[in-house]
């Protein structure tokens, strides 16, 4: 394959059915040099610990298939809210995501993609961007190795992280600043209101997010089509070549210094297309 030689890592979030050591493979058979997964079952809380054979099994298939940690953005929990108004479920959550590093930790992983929490119109803003902060550090102090990557959000509901101003109130709070990032998610950064439509735009929104946050604290990125509009607040992903965003945004994204060496996954709603968009996504590196 000719984008073996690419310093770009594109790949899906595929499936861990049947344990996480068949991410790899899923990943492996669409033609992807990048994945995501969920190592336990997103939609519950509680999950049996990764068995050594499952831990052995990703490891050593990883390794065969070509899979560095650097490429691969696993992502945590949907019920995790780690600024959660409520005392109880906030420490609930804090378990749960000191899991989600632990387990990252076990299959050799660097990264853990997450999504920054919810007020639920209970608390200010500024009261759960420091949550969410003291969660981070409390999460990085109990683990090692595995950086916190703090996904921006469409803004939809209360969820937090949809401005960039959000994502670096986090990080200037956040004590170890070289195990934090962000993933910058291209329909939720649309939906939240940063234009990505044309070259320009997509210079201006990244002028943006340079600014605030700094390019540095980039270690991942969802690449997905938009179903919502500019400034929806609404988070429905589509297939790269169908949507509100056009396809310059992919082009620039494909030939930014700053998407280098860091996994950049989608989350199109189209399975069966997958293969074909990281086709696509590579051969736009080269015009
Ligand atoms: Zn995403
Ligand atoms: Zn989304």
């Amino acid at each position: 394959m000719p984008h073996t030689q690419s310093s770009r890592f594109v790949g899906a979030h595929v499936s861990a059915s049947g344990g996480v050591e068949n991410a790899p493979l899923n990943a492996a058979k669409i033609g992807a040099r990048a994945f995501a997964l969920f190592t336990k079952n997103q939609r519950r809380w509680q999950a049996k610990p990764l068995s050594s054979d499952n831990i052995d099994k990703f490891r050593a298939n990883c390794e065969r298939l070509g899979f560095a940690a650097e490429q691969i953005l696993p992502h945590d929990s949907y019920l995790i809210n780690l600024g959660h108004p409520e005392p109880e479920a906030l420490a609930r959550s804090r378990e749960a995501f000191i899991d989600e590093m632990q387990r990252c930790e076990q299959l050799g992983l660097t990264l853990l993609n997450f999504h920054p929490g919810s007020h639920l119109r209970k608390v200010d803003e500024d009261r759960c961007l420091a949550t969410i902060a003291d969660s981070i550090n409390l999460a990085l102090e109990a683990t090692q190795g595995v950086s916190a990557v703090i996904e921006n959000t469409a803004g939809q509901g209360s969820n937090l992280g949809h401005r960039f101003e959000q994502l670096a109130a986090i990080i200037d709070r956040v004590e170890d600043k070289s195990r934090v990032g962000v993933c910058l998610d291209t329909c939720h950064t649309f939906a939240a209101g940063y234009d990505l439509r044309s070259t320009e735009a997509c210079q201006h929104t990244f002028a943006e997010f340079d600014r605030i946050v700094g390019l540095s604290y980039l270690k991942g990125m969802h690449l997905n089509g938009s179903k919502s509009t500019l400034s929806s607040r609404v988070d429905r992903h589509h297939s790269l070549h169908q949507g509100e965003l056009g396809s310059d945004v992919f082009q620039f994204l494909m030939s930014h210094p700053a998407t280098k060496g860091i996994p950049m996954v989608l989350e199109t709603i189209d399975e069966t297309l997958w293969a074909d968009e990281i086709q696509w996504l590579y051969s736009l590196e080269h015009r």
